[in-house]
């Protein structure tokens, strides 16, 4: 590991991988950090004075980091960090590791990089979003889907080395922003089997069946998946579900509704049929904007439906 990192976003999933590599790191290894509310960084700042030192700007942990790591919302955050005024591609990014955690488009990813090699061949951006949400980027189990394959850079021993620290599975998904595109494509999907199991499970309970049954006759059949049985739409069938806990701490469905209109942008793009896409963006924006939905785990589409029977 090297002697200085640098961390950018220090949001609800940024602040617990910075802390991963703050207690994990070397002692000798510094963690430079910037984020634009001043108040994340003072707070793990003050959690962790020995590593932990403050920037005021992207170029200032550029210049003070041999690697670094940046967790933001969308692809305009991410262009304002690398691109803009005081921006990391104004600082000194020679022979540098930059990864970006971001769910972003693949568009603004491949600007950065393009700009990134238009000034230096000797630094390398990869994308490496995260799946496994708050609660995995705390316990430092987060996957990481890596836009790289394993063979072809030098960097990977690098890389899995730093991942390492802050989750447990590195994918490398072939080549600059395919990380990108397979966490769409996993989001995609887990997005539309949440719609499909709370439908399925609606029509089941309506017909009288009690929903643990449902997920039992699920896990035995041929519709076994994850969401229909860890992260259940239903209330109080698997106990540790965010929807036997009001749909608390999961995966906000502001964010889902996010990652499913990318995923779709990115479908047309490519010329996808994805004909179960625009039903499910709009049951997304429309839970997004319910009052009894946002902010919630985005498996909160359950009660989005059931409040919105025919
Ligand atoms: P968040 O909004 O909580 O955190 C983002 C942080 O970036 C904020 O602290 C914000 O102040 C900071 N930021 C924004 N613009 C900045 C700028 N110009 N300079 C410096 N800092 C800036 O978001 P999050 O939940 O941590 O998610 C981050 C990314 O990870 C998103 O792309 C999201 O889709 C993805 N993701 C989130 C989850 C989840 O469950 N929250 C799970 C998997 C992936």
């Amino acid at each position: 590991v090297s002697k200085s990192m640098g961390f950018i976003g220090l949001g609800a999933m940024g602040m617990w991988m910075a802390s991963h590599l703050a207690e994990k790191l070397p002692q000798s290894t510094k963690l430079y950090v910037f984020d634009i509310v001043p108040a994340l960084v003072d707070g793990i700042c003050l959690k962790y004075p020995d590593t932990i030192i403050q920037a005021t700007s992207p170029k200032e942990v550029i210049d003070q980091s041999e690697i670094l790591i940046t967790m933001l919302p969308e692809g305009k955050h991410v262009k304002a960090v690398y691109l803009g005024e005081n921006g990391v591609l104004t600082g000194d990014v020679e022979g540098k590791l930059l990864i970006d955690c971001s769910t972003i488009d693949t568009a603004s990813f491949l600007e950065v990089k393009d700009a990134l090699s238009k000034k230096t061949s000797t630094a390398h951006l990869y994308d490496a979003p995260v799946s496994g949400g708050v609660i995995g980027a705390k316990k430092g189990s987060i996957s990481f889907f890596l836009g790289c394959a394993e063979e072809d850079t030098k960097d990977m021993d690098q890389i899995t080395t730093i991942l390492s620290l802050m989750g447990s599975k590195i994918i490398p998904c072939g080549g600059p922003s395919l990380g990108l595109a397979a966490k769409l494509s996993n989001n995609y999907l887990s997005g539309i089997i949440a719609i499909a199991c709370s439908e399925a499970m609606d029509m089941g309970m309506r017909s009288g069946l009690d929903p643990r049954v449902l997920a039992k006759v699920y896990a035995a059949g041929t519709a076994q998946n994850t969401i229909c049985d860890r992260f259940c739409p239903v209330p109080g069938v698997y106990p540790e579900a965010p929807s036997s806990h009001g749909y608390q701490d999961g995966f906000k469905v502001q964010l889902m509704k996010k990652d499913f209109s990318l995923a779709l942008d990115m479908a047309r793009r490519v010329g996808s049929n994805n004909v179960l896409g625009d039903a499910g963006l709009k049951t997304y924006e429309g839970a997004s904007e319910d009052e009894r939905c946002k902010d919630l785990d985005s498996r909160v589409v359950f009660r989005f439906l059931e409040g919105n029977e025919n």
